[in-house]
């Protein structure tokens, strides 16, 4: 880590989304001090994308680090709490319509253990119950819609992400980071100014400014007008294992009983999530143009929904599927839709440009030298995060069953799974995955995630391939049954969604 760089005095953020403001926090909140001049220059006349309500849990982890309160942020932007997410019709086999992708909490240590041990039965062919479902407080507390933070004395931390209106995140956002010193330029950027050896120099806005810095972060959305217009960085598609690149947007209103999980049901040619904010449900169909048109897409979120002769106005999105090859080249780095997108099935996006933010503040070069090898490490982390990212979310759609389109039959073709993907599945078949199967200290999908989507869909291999003692399952049973006792307990101690968020107006800042 860098103490005292002497290149990078100044910075310029380009966009004001999500990407822009996180990572002008984090970089305030680390350099502010250090005598380095952050500036963020957006455009309202382009605005921001405005979608993208859910979040894993490392947005806690990004809030809490710089010190924004749940008690001040969550009320402005409209937040609830989230456990995880719920598939829906994702697994036509019986038995497994329905599970739960959990955030994880420390009470889980006890009926995780059961779970894998069922899981292992399960694979020697031994019918004991293994649906992930029933082993994690987190689906518990989703299926009952109650929030995930306990009294003070319960003795477990829970872990949970949130909903909330991605528009006033980025504003809430803007207004902190603006107290704490980063400039702010409304302006439109029309031209990118290179110096001799390649590097940006410079910004020309429409009014005429010329806006300098020593290091660029473009979070200028899908334009990647820095990094992908000037500096000509490859983008590589993932059309062919991922297909889905549109989306359609329909909000309806919030009820009483607030949820606090999201819900990805699985359609036609895609899926539909559904996400509690206080004020509203967010819903969006994500699919495959390939495969449907933008009007029937419409009209198939329509009739999920009821609003068959709604006259509420459906937002359209197109998407490029895919990342940069490199996120960081020159004296630019990429972070936000600039960098990539692959649907949000996962809520990934958001924790991508978190853990951007940390490392860019974490490591900011001292020098130009010094930048070329940090923007290398850069590239290796973060693409390794990319296509980890597409592996986990391809399996969803590879252990599904649906045949009610060719949009599910030709995503299990072996030709769009991931070489990757595809080897870790030969190898399951012989053995559950293991930490071992993934690298990365900070594994946004680490194997427990792949054990819930597979264990969650039904995913049950050949028993014969499996040698270990039959003993384990007796153990699991008993440890399943204490586990399932305690974690029906530890219900009654937690509030509904809606008490908890409440709380803020009724019993002031006591939780947080
Ligand atoms: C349908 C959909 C659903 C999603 N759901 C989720 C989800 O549930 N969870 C999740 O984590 N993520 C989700 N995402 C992703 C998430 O929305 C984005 O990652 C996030 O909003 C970051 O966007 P951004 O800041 O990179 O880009 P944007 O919000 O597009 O911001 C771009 C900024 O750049 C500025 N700009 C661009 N060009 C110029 C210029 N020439 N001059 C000046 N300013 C300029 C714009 O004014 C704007 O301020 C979803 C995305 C889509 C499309």
């Amino acid at each position: 880590m860098s103490t005292d760089p002497d290149v990078n005095k100044r910075i310029v953020i380009l966009g004001g989304g999500t990407a822009g403001w996180i990572t002008a926090n984090a970089l305030i909140d680390r350099w502010g001090d250090k005598g380095i001049d952050i500036t963020l220059v957006e455009s309202p006349d382009i605005g921001t994308v405005g979608v993208g309500e859910g979040s894993t849990p490392q947005l806690k982890v990004f809030l809490d680090s710089i010190g924004v309160k749940e008690s001040e942020w969550m009320p402005e932007c409209k937040a609830t709490y989230k456990n995880g997410i719920s598939f829906a019709n994702w697994s036509t086999k019986p038995g497994f319509e329905r599970y739960f992708h959990p955030f994880a909490s420390q009470s889980d240590r006890f009926t995780t253990t059961a779970f894998f041990f069922n899981t292992l039965a399960r694979r020697q062919g031994v019918d004991v119950h293994a649906h992930p479902d029933r082993f994690h407080l987190a689906a518990r507390l989703a299926e009952n819609r109650q929030g995930p933070k306990p009294d003070e004395n319960f003795p477990f931390v829970v872990d949970y992400g949130y909903h909330f209106d991605a528009r006033l995140v980025g504003q809430y956002l803007g207004g902190v980071a603006r107290a704490r010193g980063v400039k702010h330029l409304e302006a439109r950027v029309l031209q990118v100014n290179q110096a001799g050896d390649g590097d940006i120099a410079s910004l020309s806005a429409e009014d005429g400014r010329l806006i300098e810095a020593d290091f660029f972060i473009d979070c200028s959305g899908f334009r990647g007008a820095l990094i992908q217009k000037t500096l000509d960085v490859p983008f590589l598609s993932f059309s062919d294992n991922l297909f889905n690149d549109s989306a359609v947007v329909l909000p309806t209103a919030q009820v009483q009983d607030i949820g606090s999980q999201t819900v990805s049901t699985a359609l036609k040619y895609g899926w539909a999530w559904e996400i509690p904010l206080t004020h509203r449900i967010g819903n969006g169909y994500v699919y495959s143009s390939a495969f449907c048109s933008a009007d029937d897409a419409e009209k198939e979120l329509r009739g999920v929904l009821g609003l068959l002769d709604s006259n509420v106005e459906a937002r359209h999105l197109k998407m490029k599927v895919g990342r940069l090859a490199n996120h960081w080249h020159r004296n630019c780095l990429a972070v936000g839709l600039s960098q990539g997108f692959i649907e949000p099935l996962e809520a990934s996006a958001l924790a991508l440009i978190e853990l951007s933010a940390a490392m860019i503040s974490d490591q900011m070069p001292a020098t130009r030298e010094d930048m070329d090898i940090v923007a290398r490490r850069f590239n290796d982390w973060f693409s390794y995060r990319w296509d980890r990212i597409i592996d986990f979310l391809k399996l969803h759609y590879v252990l599904s069953r649906r045949d009610d389109s060719d949009f599910w039959k030709d995503n299990r073709s072996p030709e769009t799974v991931p070489e990757r993907l595809r080897e870790l599945l030969e190898l399951w078949r012989y053995r559950p995955p293991s930490f071992r199967d993934f690298h990365q200290i900070e594994e946004i999908f680490p194997a427990a995630s792949y054990q819930y989507v597979l264990y969650g869909m039904g995913f049950r291999p050949d028993p014969a391939a499996h040698e270990r003692r039959l003993d384990d399952q007796v153990a699991a049973i008993g440890c399943f049954r204490t586990a399932e006792e305690l974690a029906l307990k530890y219900l009654r101690g937690l509030p509904s969604n809606r008490e908890l968020i409440e709380h803020f107006a009724t019993r002031g800042l006591k939780r947080n």
